[in-house]
């Protein structure tokens, strides 16, 4: 039997992305199509390497090739993935796909944390990220990511001054404390904080990204609104753990990105600190915070639900995320591993033009 570019193509029109809800060809998802004696090949284009659906595409295409060409055909399926870029109002860095700024109410909550896990996660998935720790009021990037000692050095491009991020895990991290030091933050309060802050986000060279994580100071003053205003965000991630004050405290900082003249896209909200449990009896959970604040805030003000995280035991020591033992880094990369894949589905609904739904 010849088989035609046609034929295939209207067999992979019945395979749809369940988040956009079109099909994927009508998506310009399938590309470079080859047809051999017996067996074709396609690459199919995702939105980006961390969409937790590629699996469920991949079979579906071949599902759907099966099912309307021919049962007997080898079907190869190459995903790849082109992330697009987004962006609102407010400075493009340029190179940089995707500013995303994980944010919360109040501090202690698990943001930088967070944070790092998140870019680690879309790191490994094969795309290139950036994490900026722009939390004046305790940056923790520098401790977090081993970088501490980390002292920038200076490149000129087209005649401007620009800083080179440290290196870790495949991840380009650059914080703010690799300028003050361990000085007191108290430093960078003041009528020039505004403008110091916007500087400081321009002058890192970031080389090309398809992700900027951007570890933001908690709450909802100046500075915050300084970094919503200029940074073109893509969108921001909400970070509360059960309890009615940092649900409270989240619920007045989602009301400031939405604000007029904001109008950030809320990506979604995410509960740390949920509940314990214990290695030995798993199945039984401690909700020692309460019970689904985060949850409860995301029905409430409409906002997807991205996931939550438990409370584990020590999160002090180095991390490897990737050994499967049961170590408290593992169980929080485990967890952020879902919140990712969620948080990207959000992206693409966003930059197609979808309001958010709960996922
Ligand atoms: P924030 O950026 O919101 O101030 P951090 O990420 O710095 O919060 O975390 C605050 C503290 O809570 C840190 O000591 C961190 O190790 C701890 N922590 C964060 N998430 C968890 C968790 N899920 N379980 C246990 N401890 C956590």
């Amino acid at each position: 039997m010849n088989i035609t570019p046609k034929q295939i193509l209207k067999a992979l029109a019945y395979v749809d992305d369940p988040d956009l809800k079109k099909d994927i060809v009508t998506l310009g998802m399938v590309r470079n199509i080859h047809i051999e004696e017996g067996s074709i090949s396609f690459d199919l284009v995702l939105t980006t390497p961390a969409c937790p659906m590629k699996d469920m595409l991949k079979s579906a295409c071949i599902t759907s090739i099966h099912h309307f060409i021919d049962q007997g055909l080898q079907v190869n399926v190459n995903v790849t993935a082109e992330v697009k870029g987004t962006g609102g109002k407010g400075v493009y860095l340029q190179g940089v796909k995707n500013i995303i700024a994980i944010a919360s109410g109040k501090g202690g909550v698990g943001k930088s944390n967070i944070a790092y896990t998140i870019a680690k996660v879309l790191s490994q998935s094969g795309a290139s990220v950036g994490l900026m720790d722009a939390d004046i009021y305790g940056p923790s990037q520098a401790l977090l990511t081993g970088t501490a000692d980390y002292k920038p050095e200076s490149i000129s491009v087209d005649g401007h001054n620009r800083m080179i991020p440290a290196e870790v895990d495949g991840v380009k991290v650059f914080s703010i404390a690799y300028l003050v030091g361990k000085s007191d933050p108290i430093a960078w309060r003041g009528p020039m904080l505004s403008s110091a802050i916007k500087q400081f986000m321009q002058d890192v060279e970031w080389g090309n990204l398809d992700y900027l994580i951007v570890d933001m100071p908690p709450g909802t003053g100046d500075v915050q609104i300084t970094l919503a205003q200029s940074l073109a965000l893509t969108g921001v991630v909400m970070v509360t753990t059960p309890q009615d004050i940092a649900v409270s405290d989240a619920r007045r900082a989602l009301m400031m990105f939405k604000m007029q003249g904001l109008q950030i896209p809320i990506l979604g909200i995410i509960e740390n600190m949920s509940w314990f449990e214990t290695p030995d009896v798993p199945s039984k959970k401690y909700f020692i915070f309460g019970k689904k604040g985060g949850q409860l805030l995301s029905e409430e003000t409409q906002t997807p639900f991205l996931g939550s995280i438990p409370i584990v035991e020590d999160l002090t020591g180095p991390s490897d995320n990737r050994d499967d033992s049961n170590t408290s880094h593992s169980l929080i990369y485990k967890n952020v591993l879902h919140i990712t894949g969620q948080m990207v589905r959000e992206i693409a609904r966003v930059q197609s033009g979808k309001s958010p739904q709960p996922i």
